[in-house]
C-alpha cells in the first residue's frame, strides 16, 4: 500500500516582521530614510526569500511499515516500480494467482534547501524487499504434506485421474442386470457375467488447505500425480511363521493375496507351511484406490437324479423315464480391491436363474432268483445328487480360479459335524498331504467327494455311509487357514464345481 502524506517543513513558515512606532516631527526625514531603508531591506528580504524558495526542493521520505528506507523525488516512481514488478511476476507465473508483498509503503513530504532525493538507491532497496507469493493448495495425505498445486480443482482432477485408473466411469454404471427367475424349461436367457464397481475411495485420508507460498514450490499436475501414485516396487522375501496364512501375510504387508499368488505360483490351494519362503512385491504408492466391485458369475447346475424303485421291474434293470435338463445359477460376489488387486471376496448370494429338471430313473427291485435277500437300506451307491455336508453352512471360498490360483473345492463354515453329501463307500479316511484329516467317499456312480481339514474322523476305509451320515468333525488340520471344511466333488475323476450340484 502506498500512502501519500504531505507534511509542512519549518522552512516554509514566514519570518516574523517588526514595526517601529513614529516619534518626532524632526526626525521625519530620518524616519523616511529609515522607511526607505526598510523598504530596501524589505525588498532585499523578499529577494532572499525568493532565492531560498527557488533553491528549496520538495522530495519524499519513503517508509515501509513505518520504517524509513530512503528518499524519492516523486512517489509515482514507486507506483511505477510496483506496477512493473507485478507485471513481470504475472508473466513469470501466468497460471498462478500471484501477489506481490510490498509491505505498507507511505511517503512523507520534505521541503529542504538544496535537498536532493536518492531515488535510484531507494527503488533498488524497495525492489529487493518485495516478496512474490502464490496462492496454492497444499495436499496432505494422512496428515503429511505431499505437495502443493495451484488450486483445489487441480488437486481434485489429479485424484480423479488416479481413481479412474482403477474405477473407470464406464464400470460405475448404476444399472445392473437383475437376476430373473425363470420357469423351468425356458429358452436360453442371456445374463452375462458382469463386474460393476459399486464404490470407490482412497485408503488414506486426503485433505486440502489453501496457502500463501513461494511460487517455486507449486507443482505441476504430472509432478503431483507422480508423487501420489508413483513409488517403486520393492521386492522382499518372507519366511512363513507358524500359524501364518496367505491372507494373514497379505494383511501384514498391506498387499493383495493376489500379489502373493502371482509372485509364488507354487502355492496350491492356500497350502503354505512354516519355513516356506515367499517372494513379495511391495508397491508403496502414497495413495491407494480402494474399489468395491459387485461381480457375478453364472454356473450350470446339474440336474438332480431321482431314483424310483419299482417292484414290477427286475432287479438290475433300470429305465430313464424323464431326461434331466441343466439349470443355471448366478453367484454374486462383493470384491474389495486395492489398486486393482483383490483384497477380499465375499459370496453374497446364489440365485437360480433357470431351474434344472431332474432326471428320473426307475430301478427294478423284483428278485427273480430266490435265495438272496434284498438288503438295500444302504447300498453304497449314490443318487447322483448331493446335500450340503455342513448344516447352517456359509461359503467362505468358492471353486475355480480365484486370487490368481485354482481353488479345487469350496470352503464352508457352519455346524461342526461333517456329513456325507450322498450315499457311498469310504474310499479313504486318514491324513492326506495338505488336506490334513480327510475323507474320500466313492459314490459308485462316477462321483467321489472329498472332505478336508477335519479335526476328527468317525468313519473307516471300506465303510458304507448313507447320505447325511456323520463322517467327522470340522477342524483346521493340514495347511488350513482356520476352522472350515474344504469340500471337493469329482465326476469320473475330474474336479467339478460343487455348486453345480448343491
Ligand atoms: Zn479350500
Amino acid at each position: 500500500m502506498i500512502a501519500y502524506k504531505p507534511q509542512k517543513h519549518p522552512l516554509s513558515q514566514p519570518f516574523d516582521q517588526g514595526t517601529e512606532p513614529p516619534r518626532k516631527r524632526g526626525i521625519k526625514i530620518l524616519w523616511i530614510s529609515l522607511a526607505i531603508a526598510a523598504i530596501l531591506a524589505g525588498a532585499g528580504y523578499i529577494g532572499f526569500q525568493q532565492y531560498i524558495k527557488s533553491n528549496t526542493h520538495d522530495y519524499y521520505k519513503v517508509l515501509v511499515n513505518g520504517q524509513a528506507v530512503g528518499t524519492i523525488g516523486d512517489p509515482s516512481e514507486v507506483t511505477k516500480l510496483v506496477q512493473a514488478e507485478t507485471a513481470e511476476m504475472n508473466e513469470a507465473y501466468p497460471s498462478l494467482k500471484m501477489s506481490l508483498r510490498t509491505g505498507n509503503i507511505s511517503f512523507e513530504k520534505i521541503s529542504e534547501y538544496k535537498g536532493t532525493a536518492d531515488s535510484q538507491a531507494t527503488l533498488d532497496k524497495l525492489e529487493s524487499s518485495f516478496k512474490m507469493s502464490a496462492e496454492g493448495t497444499e495436499v496432505k495425505v494422512n496428515g503429511e504434506v505431499v505437495g502443493i498445486v495451484k488450486n483445489e480443482e487441480t488437486a481434485q482432477a489429479i485424484l480423479k485421474q488416479i481413481q479412474n485408473k482403477y474405477a473407470p466411469p464406464s464400470r460405475m454404471k448404476s444399472s445392473f442386470p437383475k437376476v430373473q427367475l425363470l420357469s423351468t424349461g425356458s429358452a436360453n436367457q442371456t445374463t452375462a457375467p458382469s463386474n460393476r464397481i459399486a464404490g470407490v475411495k482412497f485408503a488414506e485420508e486426503i485433505e486440502f488447505s489453501q496457502k500463501e507460498l513461494d511460487p517455486s514450490k507449486v507443482l505441476g499436475q504430472d509432478q503431483l500425480k507422480e508423487l501420489l501414485s508413483g513409488g517403486k516396487d520393492a521386492k522382499t522375501k518372507y519366511t512363513i511363521q507358524q500359524g501364518d496364512c496367505v491372507g494373514c501375510i497379505a494383511q501384514k504387508f498391506n498387499i493383495s493375496p493376489e500379489v502373493i499368488y502371482k509372485d509364488n505360483p507354487w502355492i496350491q490351494d492356500d497350502l503354505i507351511k512354516a519355513g516356506d519362503v515367499l517372494e513379495l512385491t511391495l508397491a508403496k504408492p502414497v495413495i491407494n484406490v480402494v474399489t468395491t466391485e459387485v461381480q457375478t458369475e453364472i454356473i450350470t447346475s446339474e440336474p438332480q437324479v431321482i431314483i424310483q424303485k419299482k417292484a414290477t421291474l427286475n432287479k438290475g434293470q433300470s429305465k430313464v423315464i424323464q431326461q434331466g435338463k441343466a439349470g443355471r445359477k448366478q453367484l454374486t460376489y462383493t470384491v474389495v480391491k486395492q489398486n486393482g488387486n483383490k483384497m477380499s471376496e465375499d459370496l453374497v448370494s446364489i440365485d437360480v436363474i433357470e431351474k434344472s429338471v431332474p432326471k428320473i430313473v426307475v430301478q427294478g427291485t423284483k428278485v427273480v432268483n430266490s435265495g438272496e435277500g434284498s438288503d438295500e437300506s444302504v447300498s453304497g451307491k449314490g443318487s447322483g445328487t448331493f446335500s450340503w455336508p455342513v448344516s447352517g453352512y456359509r461359503i467362505t471360498s468358492t471353486y475355480g480360479s480365484r486370487w490368481g490360483r485354482m481353488h479345487k473345492g469350496i470352503d464352508l463354515v457352519g455346524s461342526s459335524s461333517i456329513k456325507a453329501a450322498d450315499e457311498g463307500v469310504v474310499e479313504f479316511a486318514g491324513t492326506k498331504n495338505g488336506y490334513g484329516k480327510a475323507v474320500i467317499i466313492d459314490h459308485k456312480n462316477g462321483f467321489k467327494t472329498l472332505y478336508g481339514h477335519m479335526n476328527s474322523l468317525s468313519v473307516k476305509t471300506g465303510e458304507k455311509v448313507g447320505r447325511g451320515e456323520k463322517i467327522g468333525v470340522m477342524g483346521n488340520t493340514g495347511r488350513s487357514t482356520g476352522i472350515h471344511l474344504h469340500f471337493e466333488i469329482f465326476k469320473n475323476g475330474k474336479l467339478q464345481n460343487p455348486l453345480k450340484y448343491l
